[in-house]
């Protein structure tokens, strides 16, 4: 007899709300089963589902209801089953289920997404040939020696005894330097000394972090659990390293999942601690497809899996600090327990912070007398100087004085960036160069000019300014840069920040490259140029990623206490706004205060998190047509959102309207409720779904559930 199964597909024919297809198969399969499947004449990966799950419901009867030759193909047998490989477990599916559901997202996107490139390319025939290849056994081997592990801090100590009395999950609120990644090896530590088949799984916001951390939680464990009881997950892996990798937490056999954003959806059958490290990064949320946010969702997994979940940072999200709150009198406290590390480890002190104000300077002062004979001194004792400016290029216009000509792109509403050392002129957004003309381009005039400055210029500049300066050896000073440019080539950044750590450089420019997580012992003073920007920026998000951007950097300095006490270190910002509340409370070095300042205002206008959010965005030749499409969907959601108390903006153009020669439009959705939000997009969304046929000029359009930019 054969029996009916549901199985989720991805195509992107089939992109959409619906992909949950039947078919049938001799024997009883248990949902998370990895089977392939005809689909017209290929053969497609698959994840055996289970439908009757409520929320597919309505998947599943869409299914049937759009077409009718897909009811055809559901009598068809199944392909295979993929031999030799467990089901994925039922938390695994309910963390992709939920994911689908929450991010507006078809469960078979989300979860062939989530599974290694090579389980749906392979054939049947070189799935077997790999099965059979001689697996070695989980080898308990190690050639890492056993170094002493250090004695926990007393705020350590504190930390952890909490993490082990409470049930989460935990935001760690810690200094850079406090301790935070000690932390978390002894938690992941004692969670294996209670149980060795325990896994655990730490993520981490960008690739070029994982060596280093990767290497930490190697020397602790190896030595006990074997070489081959850490593994990573990101995107820079090859794709059968990816499978090895994947295969050897799907099986059980790593203890340890080291990761990005995607490693949340790891399948880990006996994951018990969730590690989010720099919890705030903008990086954990995904920004194509479905736009998940990896924190977030480890608090679900947390909470589906019964595993204790850390969310780490010096400056928290207001989202995880809001939820984290203490009770008062007349609150009650948020649902995260909030752990506090305020100081360093080993009486490194945090720089001390000067605030240069520019309306005191010359005009077109870049580096301000001050700031230069500081770095002049520093730099002629030995110490190294990190320079943040967060602009790559030489400049970021070119411009004709005489008939006000700036280098447009032709493509997209933003200008081309200026490269002099290729003579170029690129689209930071769309990518089309051209190389700089010799004369303007509309009067001919051969004297065009540089607008603003970047991280080139700037390396340049300093150049000049810093050449009768000798380093200790008297030779002449190393000036580097690092930024998205210096760094295209494979291998180049773990290069460059080798020669930085081996004290071949001595002033580092960079963008907010450099400022994140390198452990640089012999940076003495770290000085932001122009930060205001962010002060005033339409995005009400901006303010808090400068403040965690400038708190980093203040953290790359005064890492080596021994030198600290020779030499103080200092945090310098040039700034025309210096009595502004975010530079008062870097100052102090004072997280809370501006958190209570921001979470004021937000509370005030209502944002989040005191709101919830979606946004959609149009995409189309015109403007007027991405816009008409939204304005229809709101009105078909207008009486549904009135019921739920949900506002829908009125659809605008984008901040970055023209792109690639695509005009973009987005549309906001409010509600102060998260479940009337989602409710009301799990009713609405396949309703506007069908819109799309009656807007011909829509070329792409997606929802973005809790977005980060708007
Ligand atoms: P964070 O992750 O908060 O920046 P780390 O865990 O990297 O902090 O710790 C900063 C430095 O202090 C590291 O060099 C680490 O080895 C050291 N360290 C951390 N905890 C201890 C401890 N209990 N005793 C001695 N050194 C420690
Ligand atoms: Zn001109
Ligand atoms: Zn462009």
């Amino acid at each position: 007899m054969s029996h009916i199964v549901s199985v989720i597909v991805h195509t992107p024919a089939h992109s959409g709300l619906v992909d949950v297809l039947s078919y049938a198969s001799e024997e009883v399969l248990p949902p998370g089963t990895l089977v392939r499947v005809p689909l017209g004449k290929r053969e497609l990966l698959g994840v055996v589902w289970d439908a009757t799950h409520l929320d597919d419901v309505a998947t599943s009867k869409d299914a049937s209801e759009k077409s009718t030759d897909k009811t055809e193909l559901a009598l068809r047998p199944i392909a295979s089953v993929l031999e030799g490989i467990a089901p994925l477990n039922t938390h695994w599916c309910d963390l992709v289920r939920f994911a689908a559901h929450y991010y507006q997202r078809s469960v078979g996107e989300v979860a062939l997404a989530a599974l290694p490139n090579q389980l749906r390319e392979l054939s049947a025939e070189q799935w077997t040939r790999r099965l059979t290849r001689k697996s070695k056994a989980a080898d308990s081997h190690s050639t890492v020696e056993a170094l002493p592990v250090p004695v926990s801090t007393p705020e350590q100590a504190q930390v952890l005894e909490n993490i082990s009395s409470h049930k989460g999950p935990f935001l760690l609120f810690g200094n850079t330097g406090s301790g935070k990644t000690e932390v978390y090896l002894r938690a992941a530590q004692s969670q294996l000394a209670k149980d060795a088949s325990a896994q655990i799984l730490v993520m981490v916001p960008e690739i070029n972090l994982t060596p280093q951390l990767e290497s930490r939680f190697r020397e602790r464990f190896a030595p006990q659990w074997g070489d081959d009881c850490v593994v990573a997950m990101h995107s820079n892996l090859t794709p059968a390293q990816r499978l090895k990798n994947w295969l050897a937490a799907h099986k059980g056999q790593a203890r340890i999942v080291l990761g990005t954003r995607m490693a949340v959806f790891a399948s880990m059958p006996h994951l018990q601690l969730i590690v989010v490290d720099e919890e705030h990064d903008p990086s954990y949320k995904q920004q194509e497809g479905a736009r998940y946010s990896a924190r977030d969702l480890a608090i679900y997994r947390g909470q589906l899996e019964k595993a204790k979940v850390i969310l780490g940072s010096a400056t928290p999200s207001l989202e995880s600090w809001h939820h984290s709150r203490p009770a008062t009198d007349t609150t009650q406290s948020g649902r995260y327990m909030r752990l506090h590390m305020p100081s360093r480890v080993g009486d490194g002190a945090l720089p001390f912070v000067r605030r240069v104000d520019m309306n005191h300077q010359p005009k077109k002062t870049v580096f301000s007398s001050q700031l230069l004979d500081a770095m002049r001194e520093r730099v002629t004792r030995g110490e190294q100087i990190l320079v943040l400016l967060n602009r790559r290029g030489y400049a970021p216009v070119l411009h004709c004085p005489d008939c006000d000509w700036k280098s447009q792109c032709p493509h997209c509403s933003a200008f081309r960036v200026f490269h002099k050392l290729d003579r170029t002129l690129r689209c930071h957004h769309c990518s089309f160069t051209q190389s700089v003309p010799r004369a303007c381009p509309a009067c001919g005039n051969a004297d065009i000019q540089p607008l603003g400055r970047g991280t080139e210029q700037l390396e340049e500049h300093l150049g000049k300014l810093l050449s009768d300066v000798r380093r200790t050896d008297g030779e002449p000073l190393r000036i580097s840069r690092i930024d998205a440019d210096s760094t295209r080539l494979k291998g180049e950044l773990e290069r460059q920040l080798a020669e930085v750590h081996a004290g071949a450089v001595d002033v580092l420019v960079g963008t907010q490259m450099i400022a994140k997580g390198h452990d640089f012992r012999k940076v003495s003073l770290v000085a932001a140029l122009n930060p205001d920007g962010a002060l005033f920026s339409s995005d009400f998000r901006a303010p808090e990623r400068l403040f965690s951007l400038l708190m980093q950097a203040a953290g790359r300095a005064g890492r080596d206490a021994q030198m600290q006490r020779i030499s103080p270190c200092e945090m310098w910002v040039q700034t025309f706004h210096p009595q502004h509340p975010l530079f008062e409370a870097l100052k102090q070095h004072d997280y809370p205060a501006f958190a209570a300042q921001q979470l004021g205002e937000r509370q005030q206008a209502q944002l989040p998190p005191f709101s919830f959010q979606a946004l959609v965005r149009a995409e189309a030749r015109n403007q007027a047509a991405a816009q008409a499409y939204l304005n229809a969907m709101r009105e078909e959601g207008a009486g549904l959102a009135e019921t739920l108390q949900i506002d829908i903006y009125p659809a605008v153009p984008m901040a970055m309207q023209r792109l690639a020669n695509v005009e973009r439009a987005q549309m906001l959705i409010e509600c102060q409720s998260r479940k009337a939000l989602q409710q009301f997009l799990s009713i609405w969304h396949p309703q506007v779904h069908a819109l799309r046929a009656e807007h011909r000029q829509i070329i792409r359009w997606a929802i973005d559930v809790d977005p980060l930019a708007i």
